[in-house]
């Protein structure tokens, strides 16, 4: 009888592993986001399976989408981002005099949610650099 290897070995460690970055927005990252996912592992031939490390909204957004290679990944995050945190990012700015007439529970709300915008933000200029830097690599 041949023993089963456990699925997650089939998948080749990528050089982001590494780093506690995630290899799509850059950000911290917690998770580790299988290529293809687990759960349509069985389709791909084994040379096609990578193991990256991503943070958790990027690994989300990720979930179960067939996209195999990196940039394609990126592409769809950058396509996506800005759906899944339409509220987020269409958040008006706040200027300091603004801010300043807030106080107690609303005005650490508010702080709260621009930090986070800002963070969305930061991701998808990370993800548009990184689209940027594959375009050119094709160019070149
Ligand atoms: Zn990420």
């Amino acid at each position: 009888m041949t023993k089963k290897r456990p699925l997650k070995l089939v998948y080749k460690n990528h050089p982001s592993l590494l780093l506690n970055e995630c290899v799509y927005c850059g950000q911290h990252a917690t998770t580790i986001d299988h290529i293809p996912a687990l759960t349509k592992v069985q389709y791909y031939p084994e040379s096609e399976k990578i193991a990256v490390r991503a943070c958790s909204i990027c690994n989300s957004i990720l979930s179960n989408v067939g996209l195999i290679d990196i940039s394609s990944r990126v592409r769809f995050l950058f396509s996506k981002y800005p759906i899944r945190f339409k509220k987020l990012l269409e958040m008006p700015p706040w200027d300091e005099e603004e801010l300043s007439q807030l106080s107690g529970k609303l005005k650490l709300s508010v702080m709260r949610e621009l930090k986070k915008k800002r963070m969305i933000e930061n991701k998808m200029i990370f993800l548009q650099n990184l689209l940027i830097s594959f375009t050119n690599a094709i160019i070149k």
